[in-house]
């Protein structure tokens, strides 16, 4: 509906500030070395047959070594379960945990994928919510007031999509603590995970390992392999000496109170007092996307309506064009100039 809304007579570039995968800009190009190991497996033949349904035995070995590297236990490859995406993976945790009756607890706003599959297979969902002035924090009592006899599992998306807030330790902790009262297991999505922001280190599936039964599911869909093997996700130089020029920064942090830089994502509320003939985000997204043939996420696809999910995850010109754009509609829609 909003792509629709994109005026084909604008000659500037459609800009995407709506999207979750890096990897289409040339700046967070996967690095050679990358490339080339996928190209040296096509090419030794060894790869080229029917593959066990798990994942190949190397590959397994080496995710566990991997993610090894951050816990303090060593993963085997029986940890691991290789699956298209994460999406599957989803899928495979989902589908194992659904028995007649059971539900699963979900956050919001969360990453939709959840309720669909769900739904698709007679699971159950119930609702917590990420406290926005809590720097998104789970709204811990809610958990306790939802589950039940028949809940079976909730799930975290740290960091999260879509508010690219980053849990604290202290604060997966409790979460796991919780989790372990109630007798369910934690899906932990770490599509995002398992990297350094910063000189933030973090390690949500050693905190919840440590104390509760957990799924970690997680891909590289949206990060990036930069040289040395590295995975990577976000948060340039570039990109933070734009979004600080612009007040991003300091108006998300008002905004959710998050105290580590945003990971890829970040929600903004929109005022619509401070908008003149805005009705709400979905009228928001299609007028911005008529004007100023950009397009942004509507918040309420995520579960917060009257907020927008935007990606910085983008060539920092492209997102510095894309900031100005957005200044420039909202000024012109502004209540004060009337
Ligand atoms: C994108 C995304 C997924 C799906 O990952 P794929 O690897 O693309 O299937 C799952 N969870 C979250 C939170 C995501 O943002």
């Amino acid at each position: 509906m909003i792509m629709e809304n994109l005026n084909p007579h604008d000659q500037r570039p459609m800009l995407a500030l709506a999207h979750g995968d890096p990897s289409i800009f040339p700046c967070f190009r996967t690095c050679r070395n990358a490339e080339a190991a996928v190209v040296d497996a096509l090419s030794s033949g060894q790869f080229n047959s029917y593959g066990t349904a798990v994942g190949l035995p190397p590959a397994r070995k080496a995710v566990a070594e991997y993610l090894s590297h951050d816990l303090p236990y060593d993963l085997s490859a029986n940890d691991v379960v290789l699956t298209l995406g994460c999406t599957q993976a989803i899928d495979i945790a989902l589908t194992s945990l659904a028995s007649p009756g059971a539900n699963v607890l979900l956050p919001r706003p969360g990453y939709p994928y959840y309720e669909v599959f769900s739904a698709h297979i007679g699971l159950e969902t119930r609702h917590f919510d990420l406290v926005p002035k809590n720097g998104w924090e789970v709204d811990l009592d809610s958990i306790e007031a939802l589950a039940d006899a028949n809940t079976v599992a909730m799930v975290i998306v740290n960091p999260g999509n879509p508010c690219g807030n980053v849990f604290t330790y202290n604060h997966l902790q409790k979460v796991a603590e919780v989790a372990k009262k109630l007798g369910i297991l934690v899906i932990s999505d770490e599509v995002y995970g398992h990297l350094t922001f910063g000189s933030n280190p973090f390690v949500p599936m050693g905190v919840f390992g440590n104390i509760v039964p957990v799924i970690t599911v997680g891909s590289l869909s949206k990060r990036w392999i930069v040289p040395g093997w590295r995975l990577g996700w976000l948060v340039t130089n570039d990109t933070h000496g734009i979004l600080q020029k612009y007040g991003v920064m300091e108006s998300i942090k008002r905004i959710a109170s998050i105290s580590a830089d945003p990971a890829s994502f970040i929600q903004v509320k929109l005022d619509l007092s401070q908008l003149d003939g805005i009705i709400d985000d979905i009228d928001f997204c299609i007028k911005l996307a008529k004007e100023e043939k950009m397009i942004i996420l509507p918040g309420v696809t995520m579960g917060s309506k009257n907020w927008l999910r935007v990606t910085f995850a983008l060539e920092p010109t492209a997102l510095e064009d894309g900031l100005e754009r957005l200044k420039a509609f909202c000024q012109r829609h502004a209540t004060t100039n009337k």
